[in-house]
Order: structure tokens, then sequence, then C-alpha cells
């Protein structure tokens, strides 16, 4: 018997954090997911403000911790200095430099720099490691097996897959399916990578309506999102990176819509606008 896999979604808001009485439901945090392996170890996918939760849950608990990014804007990395884990010497926290920032050791704990943050990164380094080699391998060598795809980005992100005893899944924020420019990655590949995912989170930041203004912002729109996750057959589509302007009852509409066009068009899926909290176990 496997060992269950357990995906938690912490933060699900793209850009800056969007708290508020039209988004408590969804959540306003920026994002953070992480993939845990019963309780020996947890992936973390992203140190947006969801992060800070997921610290304090790990506090009371032992699993080896591995944070990696998928770029280092803002919105993906603001949470980190409040990752209560970091601050307890007896804690292994691996962290991996954004795959995609030339000269950047780790925007992770360079953004401690006193300036920013009052805690200085040398006050935790020690206790904690930065993995300067190659992350796919270091994260082989610590039994996840994880694959990573170039995304279509203003000054490029990483996607990330993990692959465990049939399962898969597959982490795509901040990504463009159809840029205005020639694509860092193109369709088929996008389709490739997902091939059978039981679960597909993936940037769902815009709607028709919002094109052609945000064409070339590096996010994809719902419907793209959909034929993604119908052609590559995923089980189970997260739609993620909301806009922080995107209320509530706006996201129940747009789940409602993305559901029905599922029904007619793409029945072995399953679609859901990702919200803060929701687990999948696999
Ligand atoms: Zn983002
Ligand atoms: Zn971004």
């Amino acid at each position: 018997m496997n060992e269950p896999l357990t995906v938690t979604l912490w933060g699900v808001r793209g850009s800056i954090p969007a708290p508020g009485e039209q988004t408590v439901r969804y959540g306003g945090n920026t994002p953070c997911v992480s993939v845990e392996w019963g309780d020996e170890r947890c992936l973390v996918l992203d140190a947006g403000t969801g992060i800070r939760a997921l610290g304090g849950r790990l506090l009371g608990e032992s699993a080896e911790i591995h944070v990696i990014l998928s770029h280092s804007h803002w919105d993906h990395i603001q949470g980190f200095p409040f990752f209560a884990p970091i601050y307890d010497r007896d804690r292994v926290v691996r962290m991996y430099p954004s795959p995609v920032d030339k000269g950047t050791l780790c925007s992770l704990i360079e953004q401690m720099d006193g300036a920013h943050f009052p805690i200085r990164a040398e006050e935790l380094m020690g206790i904690n490691e930065c993995i300067l080699t190659d992350p796919i391998d270091h994260m082989a060598q610590n039994g996840i097996r994880l694959s990573q795809i170039a995304l279509n980005h203003p000054g490029g992100a990483c996607g990330y897959r993990v692959d465990d005893s049939g399962r898969r899944i597959v982490y795509m924020s901040d990504n463009e399916l159809s840029p205005p420019s020639e694509p860092t990655t193109q369709w088929d590949q996008f389709v490739a990578f997902c091939l059978g995912a039981d679960v597909l989170i993936h940037d769902a930041q815009y709607l028709p309506e919002d094109m052609p203004r945000k064409h070339g912002w590096g996010h994809s729109v719902v419907d793209q999102v959909l034929r993604l996750a119908a052609e590559a057959e995923v089980k189970r589509l997260v739609l993620f990176h909301h806009d922080p302007e995107r209320t509530d009852d706006q996201l129940d509409a747009i789940e409602a819509q993305a559901q029905d066009w599922c029904r007619e068009n793409a029945p072995a899926t399953e679609c859901c606008v990702g919200a803060e909290g929701m687990t999948f176990t696999l």
C-alpha cells in the first residue's frame, strides 16, 4: 500500500494578497501549495503569504521540508519570512533557488536583508539549507520524483510535476498558454507534461473580457486552461492564481461555467476553483 499523497492549497490568489469580505470564501493569500508524503516529507510549491499557515501546522510535526519556487515575483516569495519552521533549530528546511533567476542566490533568503525584513538571512543560515545544485537531482535523492517545464511568463517561470507510484500532480502557476509573442513552451509540450494528471493546478487568472488588455501579462484565460485539461485527460483540474479583483461570487460563477463545459466536452475531467484549505488525497 502506497503512502498517501496529500495536496493542500494554502494560497490561491495571484499578484497581491486580497483580503476582505468579497474574498473570504476562496481566500486572499498568495500562492502556496503543499504536497505531503504522510508525515515524512513536505514539498512546498511557492512561498506566497499562504505559507504562513502551513508553517504553523508543520511546527508540531517532523516532516523534512523542501521549498521550491516557480519564480521570484513578489507574490511567490513574500510569505517566506513568516514561515515558522525556518526559525526552528531542530528543523531541516531545504530551499531551492528559482530556476529562472540569473545571478540570484536564493530570492527567499535574499529578501531577508535587514532592509526589507528585520531578521537577516545570516541569522538563519546553518539551520536551513539553500541547495545550489540541480533541484531535480537533489529532490530525487530525497525520494521526490520531480520534473520541470518552462512556462510562458514575463521574466520566466517554471512548472513542476510530481510522479509517485502512478500518481501524478502538476503545478503550473503564472503561465500564459497563448502568449502574443513566440512562446517559450508550445501547447503540445504542455499537453504532454500534464498527460493523465490526477491533479492539475493551473493559472486561470483571466476571463475573455480581460483580453486583449492583459494579453502578454503572463496568465491564462479560463477557457484555454479547460481545453488543456481536456486534451491532457486530466482527472481533476484546479483553477488557480485568481485575479485579486475577482470576488467570491464571480469565482462561483466561473466554477459553474467551467463545470458545465467539462460535463459537455470532457466528462472524465472534474473541475473546481481552488480555495484556501482545499485538500486532495491520492
Ligand atoms: Zn504570480
Ligand atoms: Zn509572476
